[in-house]
């Protein structure tokens, strides 16, 4: 008989305010399934990052189905895996893991959600000089989402250059070389003058860090701007470059798609995209200011 509950959860740190945990519980309900999604915060719990195989151990061990993993336990927990989908190998970095059989199989649905939402949300935009600014696990993440939809080429800038030249190197030898670049922080002038669009990974524009990530002027008509900060939906790059004139998307659709692509691994049934990406366009608009955000319409 096909499984019809699931004991799924989240590992990580500071977690308490996830909206993961209601997106999967309500298409579940929604599709007549059984789910419990718990948050296993390993601040809560005590524990250290390194705990995180232990934390998994325990997990398999009194049923769970699947987990997603977040900061900072993505890269931590590979080596506690029986195995690695081809893009989580790639990336060097896990977000989710299936247990079944008593196997665990890593997966990165941050990449594939991104794509997703990018795929949507800007279906038509040109992406022959694509400008990142931010190489972290993020970055990484949507660089190699950008690449194997197609850019042809990243370039990537960070305020720690050793970090934007080391996922640009790991990028080139798995998309081949010259589809990605690093370069220094001073030089995003130059770089958006003629580049098609920007993809913004930094957490720059989160509550605990307001503002923008660059000065507003290098940003002009002609770009396409895609954040992947969510908490606001509305960051302040998100309006600006709105203001502008520019096509944007938000970072919601992101966030909604690896959940999308996390309950696919998990339950082996096709989620409702459209039913999750209205559900978390509800739970993320402060109160009493429900419109038609960017999360339900996959753009911003
Ligand atoms: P991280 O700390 O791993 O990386 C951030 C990087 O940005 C660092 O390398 C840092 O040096 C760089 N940086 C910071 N400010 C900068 C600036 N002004 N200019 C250039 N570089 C700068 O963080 P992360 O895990 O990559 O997360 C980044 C953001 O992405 C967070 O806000 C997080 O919430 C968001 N995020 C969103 C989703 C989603 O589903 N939408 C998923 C994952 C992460």
């Amino acid at each position: 008989m096909p499984q019809d509950s699931y004991l799924v959860g989240l590992i990580g740190a500071g977690i308490g305010p996830s909206l993961t945990p209601a997106l999967h519980e309500r298409e579940a309900d929604r599709q007549g399934l059984r789910c419990l999604y718990r948050l296993l915060d390993i601040d809560a719990l005590g524990l250290r990052p390194e705990n995180v195989g232990e934390l998994l151990r325990a997990a398999r061990d009194v049923g769970f189905d699947g987990l997603n993993v977040t900061h900072p336990c993505k890269q931590l927990v590979i080596e506690h895996l029986d195995a690695l989908s081809p893009q989580a190998e790639a990336l060097g970095a896990v977000n989710t893991v299936v247990i079944a059989d008593g196997r665990a199989t890593g997966h990165n649905t941050d990449v594939t959600g991104f794509a997703a939402s990018f795929a949507r949300g800007l279906p038509d935009v040109r992406t022959d000089h694509v400008v990142q600014v931010g190489a972290g696990g993020a970055g990484a993440a949507v660089a190699h989402a950008v690449l194997t939809l197609g850019a042809g080429r990243v370039t990537l800038v960070d305020a720690a250059p050793e970090r934007a030249a080391a996922l640009a190197d790991s990028l080139d030898r798995h998309f081949g070389a010259g589809r990605a670049a690093a370069a220094a922080p001073d030089a995003l002038a130059d770089l958006l003058a003629d580049a098609d669009g920007i993809v913004h990974a930094t957490p720059t524009g989160m509550a605990a860090h307001p503002g923008l990530p660059f000065p507003a002027d290098l940003l002009h008509p002609g770009l396409w701007v895609a954040e992947v900060v969510y908490r606001p939906l509305e960051t302040e790059l998100v309006r600006t470059a709105r203001a502008l004139g520019c096509a944007v998307l938000d970072g919601g659709g992101m966030a909604v798609f690896q959940a999308v692509d996390a309950f696919r691994l998990f339950t082996g049934r096709e989620p409702d995209a459209g039913r999750m990406l209205d559900h978390f366009a509800r739970l993320a608009q402060p109160a009493g200011t429900l419109k038609s955000s960017g999360a339900a319409a996959g753009t911003a």
